[in-house]
């Protein structure tokens, strides 16, 4: 059997008869690999404890005809403040299912995007290890971020910086009508895909799938979002209303946009405070 290398994430893990380990590996290389560690449940397994849920490890694979035979791991990091708080395991497990829902196989991902996700992936968890816990808000700002960088290497971002209904340039301020400035003047639409001036807003419904006014504040947040580099994000302000907001938003977005079919409010409702 041919076998491959591999730097890979493990994003989810379940027995396999008497002694097995199914994983499912999200790689720098291929994207997804679904694969069997043999043994791996066994007190001596050669794995040891490499194989835990969001460890990344260094892998060497055979091929197999629907898994993967999983030969060798080495560890290259495990998050030990992960595993032991219920709010940053939650938020690294919507992250899981986000790119195990929508990468059905490898063959449908490419290595570029496989890279880029692999790279978010591992700073995601980084940055969940190491914020202080407790702290909501950072890691609510932290799932921001993945979602929203998520959305732009996989192609699905919303529209911006101008309205999504007409085309107009949003954030020209001798324009009232598009002015970020007024009060309530902007909106977020999920169904249309981003945001909607001043005069596209006044006439829609007010479903919060169509049209979801949005503040000054939250309209900023989220176009730096998508835009803003993880240095400058980590060093960005925020108030706790508005990246809880603006992380519904985005999280409702890739939602209706992708495969995902994930509901955020089901994860942020069993936050613990
Ligand atoms: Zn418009």
């Amino acid at each position: 059997m041919p076998s491959f290398k591999a730097k890979a994430v493990v994003l989810k893990t379940h027995n396999l008869g008497e002694a097995d380990k199914i994983l499912r590996l999200y790689s720098q290389e291929k994207g997804l690999i679904d694969a069997v560690a043999k043994g791996a449940r066994k007190l001596k397994s050669k794995f040891g404890g490499r194989l835990e849920l969001f460890n990344f490890i260094d892998c060497e694979l055979s091929k197999g005809k629907s898994l993967d035979i999983l030969t060798q791991a080495e560890l290259v990091r495990n998050f030990k403040n992960i595993s032991s708080d219920f709010n940053k395991f939650l938020f690294c497990q919507l992250i899981s299912e986000i790119i195990l829902k929508t990468h059905p196989s490898e063959s449908e991902s490419s290595q570029k995007t496989a890279s880029l996700l692999f790279k978010l992936i591992y700073v995601s968890f980084s940055e969940m290890n190491s914020a202080p816990s407790g702290d909501l808000s950072l890691l609510e700002k932290t799932a921001a971020f993945f979602i929203a960088k998520y959305l732009k290497i996989t192609g699905y971002n919303p529209l911006i910086d101008s309205c999504c209904r007409c085309g107009a340039k949003i954030g020209v301020e001798n324009n009232p009508a598009f002015s970020i400035n007024s009060e309530n003047s902007l909106a977020f639409s999920i169904t249309l895909g981003g945001i909607l001036c001043r005069s596209c807003s006044a006439g829609l419904d007010n479903h919060p799938e169509v049209k979801k006014s949005i503040t000054k504040e939250e309209f900023k947040l989220i176009s730096l979002i998508f835009t803003i580099d993880l240095k400058n994000y980590r060093n960005l302000n925020v108030q706790a209303q508005d990246i809880d907001n603006v992380l519904k938003i985005i999280g409702n977005y890739a939602r209706f946009h992708t495969e995902c079919n994930i509901d955020i409010t089901l994860y942020l409702d069993k936050l613990q405070a």
